[in-house]
């Protein structure tokens, strides 16, 4: 798995700023292909209301994550927003082993470190309409705090930076225009292999 070899499954990434939806189009996308399956991270973040441990993600507490990173389980991780997120190397492996096509939805410091240990994994950056409509749709979430809130702002100013180093930009104005739009990028790629 280290290295940049080459796997029987396409890789993907999936990245951008928080409450640009990423999480509705990843578990849409999982529902429209059978032949993609999603890469779980672990977190040190509180679940929230409607998340489900497994699912989600794997929810750890902070000296449980630092743990795993001295023990070396991790792939990438990376501190989000002052919590934890980590990509385990086991569940990957499994992921492989199953020679379906994975996705990883990662930050962009996840994307980078990805993208290093795996050459051929293409990259898909999806870009809120407006800065606006992004503080918007957190607003309407309800999950963030103004301090939160303003930690989420300042890393999406950063992470809308580093999107032309991503292989795919896609806009999330319309969700089934975005959703059809990644579906064909992940088409055309596994045809072109
Ligand atoms: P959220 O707290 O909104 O679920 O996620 C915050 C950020 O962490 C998002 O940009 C998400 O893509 C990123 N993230 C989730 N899992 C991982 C991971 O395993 N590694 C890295 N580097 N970032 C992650």
């Amino acid at each position: 798995m280290s290295g940049n070899k080459k796997s029987a499954s396409r890789l993907f990434v999936i990245s951008g700023p928080s409450g640009v939806g990423k999480g509705t189009v990843v578990q849409e996308l999982l529902r429209l292909r059978a032949d993609l399956v999603i890469s779980v991270s672990y977190t040190s973040r509180r679940p929230r209301a409607d998340e489900v441990d497994g699912v989600n993600y794997y929810f750890i507490d902070r000296p449980d994550f630092e743990a795993r990173i001295a023990r070396d389980e991790f792939l990438e991780y990376a501190q989000v927003h002052r919590n934890y997120y980590g990509t385990s190397r086991a569940k990957v492996q499994e992921l492989l082993a199953s020679g379906k096509n994975v996705l990883f939805e990662v930050d962009v410091q996840g994307g980078v470190n990805l993208k290093k240990k795996f050459a051929d994994l293409r990259s898909i950056f999806v870009l809120p309409p407006s800065e606006e409509e992004l503080v918007k749709r957190m607003q309407t979430r309800g999950s963030e705090t103004p301090e939160t809130m303003g930690i989420r702002l300042a890393t999406m100013r950063q992470e809308l930076a580093l999107a032309d180093n991503y292989d795919y930009q896609i806009m999330n104005e319309d969700l089934n225009a975005c959703i059809g739009a990644l579906n064909k990028i992940i088409d055309a790629e596994i045809k072109g292999k």
